[in-house]
């Protein structure tokens, strides 16, 4: 096997366990984080059956699903901090945003997003840890903007998403996904007709705690293709 097939394998593994920790089997998606590293990885992972991946730079990802146009199946995430000038370029080859943090950018995503296309799916990012430096919104701000997403006609509001500060404190991890457990059936109850399904949290090291809380997909990068170098 190569590396990438024994990562891959490895943290499908790990998903699996920790599903069948909680009852939860098969509940969970794998979303492949493929920033920083070459389209010929993305191509391998594909081979291993891998189909969603998520990228945090928009020229980037852009190149990259440019130079993968040729296989089937592929679902591209954009899950990084976007810029209201660079929202046009998700809105015309992204599937999904995870990172929704604010009106502006929802409504520029809709206006944006091009007839032939099926609506872009949307997370609502949160600031669960309420740190000042990560973005997100706060938890008490989450349904407003959730009401104003889901009149926006060319998206798909799915449901949350969070990076909670990194902890090695299970307690710790727990609570943040947990808490977030809650605003997603909040949202749930107020919209049950709306398709919210997703609740996209944990990352490599933090991926048993989030899927015990509820996470639906969780984004993994460095235990799939090793770490990234940011020369
Ligand atoms: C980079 C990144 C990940 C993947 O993190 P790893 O620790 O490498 O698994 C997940 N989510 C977001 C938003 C990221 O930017």
């Amino acid at each position: 096997m190569s590396a990438i097939e024994t990562q891959f394998q490895q943290v499908r593994d790990r998903i699996q366990a920790a599903e069948n920790a909680c009852g939860r089997a098969g509940a969970v998606k794998l979303l492949a984080v493929s920033k920083t590293k070459p389209a010929s990885l993305v191509r391998e992972a594909w081979h291993t059956g891998q189909r969603d991946f998520g990228e945090n730079y928009v020229q980037e990802g852009i190149e990259k699903i440019q130079a993968l146009q040729d296989l089937d199946g592929l679902c591209w995430h954009f899950i990084g901090p976007l810029q209201s000038n660079k929202t046009r370029s998700v809105a015309e080859h992204f599937d999904w945003m995870h990172s929704v943090d604010r009106l502006k950018i929802a409504q520029r995503l809709s206006e944006q997003r091009p007839e032939h296309l099926p609506p872009l799916n949307i997370c609502i990012q949160v600031n669960i840890s309420d740190e000042d430096t990560k973005s997100g919104i706060s938890p008490e701000n989450v349904q407003p903007l959730a009401a104003e997403i889901v009149a926006l006609p060319n998206l798909k509001l799915r449901g949350l998403m969070a990076i909670p500060v990194p902890t090695d404190d299970p307690a710790e991890q727990h609570a943040a996904f947990q808490a977030m457990s809650g605003l997603l059936a909040a949202l749930q109850e107020r919209w049950p007709d709306q398709g919210l399904d997703t609740l996209s949290m944990g990352m490599s090291d933090d991926l048993e705690a989030a899927i015990a809380e509820g996470a639906t997909m969780v984004r993994i990068g460095t235990a799939l293709f090793g770490a990234r170098n940011y020369s």
